[in-house]
């Protein structure tokens, strides 16, 4: 039976990179995935396919003719299976109805079906859990949601928000949550941050990942560190990841930080990183 996985979080914070490394480490572990980008911006499969933009269900349903599947499903590294939902018209339409389009369509065509994958994963845009965006949690299609956040407060709140999300919809057949994927940690209060964060909300962390160059040099290429840098201790990272999220069957409705909660948490965290050092390299220091 297919793994359906929705990964959630804040633009920027890293789904895409985490959601391809985590494909590709499935991918060398026997896994056939299928990667479906569900954020506007239809980048979420560029490292699979060395930098490349595929086109998107969205623009080629614009065309008005019969879609071929071969349009709209490209293979990636290591025959993984891409594709992007897309945006709607700039100025026109709703961004998380046209994702519910593309995957209905997926649906009707009988994607599923004919390419047996293994694991799905949805790499999906979390700024705002509206109702559109909502959706992949709201009608079930994925069992299982994951967000990806850092150690800031605009990461903390819209991960707090995708938890409101699912918790309205838990009890008529929503997807509920498996944890959180802490990114960009490089230091021990960024990680006592998240730790606290999910301890305040009854929720786990699935994993710490640093913040790395080898990312940085990866993206470079069009490339994910698995693919780039397979020896690097960053590739071990996303191979464990891949790793603990075939395992983890835990799904649980999380518990949300009211809006007084959270602000109250945050002042607490401002006390503790009074007086703590950045730690800037000696030759980027300005003066
Ligand atoms: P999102 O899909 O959430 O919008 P991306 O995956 O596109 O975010 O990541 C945004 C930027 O942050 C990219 O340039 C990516 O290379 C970088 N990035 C994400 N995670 C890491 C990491 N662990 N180490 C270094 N750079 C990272
Ligand atoms: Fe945009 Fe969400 Fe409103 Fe749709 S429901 S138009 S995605 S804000
Ligand atoms: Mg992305």
């Amino acid at each position: 039976k297919t793994r359906n996985i929705a990964i959630y979080g804040k633009g920027g914070i890293g789904k895409s990179t985490t959601a391809s490394n985590i494909s590709a480490a499935l991918s060398e572990q026997g896994y056939h995935v299928m990667q479906i980008g569900c954020d506007p911006k239809s980048d979420s499969t560029n490292t699979l396919r060395g930098g490349t933009f595929i086109p998107t269900i969205l623009d080629t349903l614009r065309t008005n003719r019969k879609v071929e599947i071969d349009e709209i499903v490209h293979n990636g590294f290591n025959d993984i299976l891409c594709v992007e939902a897309g945006g709607p018209e700039p100025g026109v339409g709703c961004a998380g109805r046209g994702i519910i389009t593309a995957i209905e369509l997926l649906a009707s065509r009988n994607v599923f079906e004919d390419y047996k994958p293994d694991v799905v994963i949805y790499d999906v845009l979390g700024d705002v859990v509206c109702g559109g965006f909502a959706m992949p949690i709201r009608e079930g299609i994925a069992e299982q949601v994951y967000t990806v956040s850092s150690s800031d407060f605009m990461a903390i709140y819209a991960a707090n928000n995708l938890f409101k999300g699912i918790k309205k919809y838990a009890a008529s057949g929503g997807a509920l949550f498996s944890g959180i994927i802490a990114n960009s940690i490089n230091q021990t209060i960024q990680k006592d941050i998240v730790k606290d964060f999910s301890n305040n909300t009854g929720t786990t962390i699935a994993q710490f990942v640093p913040r790395s160059l080898s990312v940085t040099r990866a993206e470079l290429l069009g490339k994910t560190v698995i693919e780039a840098d397979p020896d690097s201790e960053q590739a071990t990272v996303y191979r464990k990841l891949a790793k603990t999220i075939i395992k983890n069957r835990k799904k649980y409705v999380p518990s949300p930080l009211e809006p007084e909660q959270l602000k109250e948490w945050a002042e607490r965290w401002s006390d503790s990183l009074l007086g703590q050092k950045d730690e800037i390299s000696p030759g980027c220091r300005l003066n």
